[in-house]
């Protein structure tokens, strides 16, 4: 995969796909329909099922995540990555996307558990008792992790920023059993994937966040064809879930008096410089991030593993933030989101003959 398109419509696909194609688009990462599968075949474009992995088989409130109070939490669609029925509600998913015959592979999304941007609640989770089974078994102290957390979320909330939790007895074990978690499972639908004989790939948050969400690039590289860190760098929307400035933002949110770069610090972006909390929806973060968090994830997984961010359309610079990517060391790129809308734009800026979205890379 050298230039990927993550396809959002419904509607026809044929002079879309003819579209993509003349572009220079080699993929498109879309839904699990045999349709849309079948005519990306037929455009000579590798057709790519993407799912969402940890959404519940249903709106019961025990599929879902548990807070430090013992509420029910969602975020992001999804349960318990813990939950026996939602992890079997998943395989089951994973095993009938994997066997179309159309498709040349899987992405997996949201194979994590919540982050800032889901809210403070959600984030400090999950205390539901199939996690509490699954840290026994794993080893862990579970009674730990919840005093640890729950001092985590009291300071969270009254103002202290996140770097200030990083001490608390507890919370570096709450990090490893997400990441344990969240290896152990992408394993396991790796496995499903590639048994079909198709390629497994992977939308995940940048190294910067990774490690709150529980991924773990080390750890998950082996089991993975094509990683794809989510380099959004500049989504306008509070409160929106993956972009790096959104996810910064509500980490930063939470601590309004501080001074907003200490959420550069935490995520290892220093250099970036912000006024006030708002400037990072705004203004986001600068392109010069994006090469850092490709070559940041280019170093963790190894320099044979395929590489594919996937960057946000809506981007004044979008041409300079694609050459970041190449710059950081990927083997290809991927544009979120195929519309009506950033159709036009793409279109407006190819207009100039100057302007190619390519992506060639000399070895
Ligand atoms: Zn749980």
């Amino acid at each position: 995969m050298k230039l990927g398109m993550f396809y959002g419509k419904v509607e026809t696909y044929e002079s879309d796909f003819a579209w993509l194609k003349k572009h220079g688009f080699d993929a498109v990462i879309g839904s699990d329909d045999l349709d849309f599968l079948a005519a990306a075949r037929r455009a000579g474009i590798d057709g790519w099922s993407c799912l969402g992995t940890f959404n519940p088989p249903d709106d019961a409130p025990e599929h879902l995540c548990v807070d430090i109070e013992g509420k029910p939490r969602q975020w992001f669609f999804s349960g318990c990555p813990n939950n026996p029925e939602v992890r079997e509600y998943a395989l089951a998913r994973y095993r009938t996307a994997a066997s179309r015959v159309d498709a040349a592979g899987v992405f997996c999304d949201g194979t994590r558990f919540a982050s800032p941007a889901s809210g403070l609640e959600a984030f400090c989770t999950c205390f539901c008792k199939h996690c509490a089974q699954k840290a026994q078994t794993l080893g862990y102290d579970f009674e730990k992790i919840r005093k640890g957390v729950t001092e985590m979320y009291l300071r969270l909330r009254n103002g202290e920023p996140f770097i200030s939790a990083s001490d608390i007895d507890g919370v570096k074990e709450w990090l490893a059993f997400r990441a344990n978690v969240i290896t152990d499972f992408i394993g396991r639908i790796s496995g499903i994937v590639r048994s079909k004989g198709k390629l497994f790939g992977g939308f995940f948050f940048t190294p910067g966040l990774s490690r709150l969400v529980g991924q773990d690039y080390r750890a998950i590289a082996g089991d993975m064809d094509i990683i794809s860190p989510m380099l959004y760098r500049n989504f306008n929307e509070k409160g929106a879930i993956a972009p790096i400035n959104t996810e910064l933002h509500a980490l930063a949110s939470w601590a309004p008096g501080q001074n907003p770069n200490w959420v550069f610090e935490i995520s290892g972006l220093s250099g970036q410089r912000i006024e006030k909390i708002d400037d990072l929806l705004m203004y986001g973060v600068s392109e010069s991030a994006v090469k850092l968090e490709t070559a940041r994830t280019r170093s963790l997984i190894g320099k044979e593993k395929k590489l594919a961010p996937i960057i946000w359309w809506k981007d004044l610079n979008i041409l300079q933030t694609v050459q970041e990517v190449k710059n950081g060391g990927a083997d290809g790129v991927q544009i979120f989101i195929f519309t009506e809308e950033s159709k036009k734009f793409l279109e407006s800026l190819l207009q100039d003959g100057n302007n190619k979205l390519e992506f060639s890379v000399e070895k």
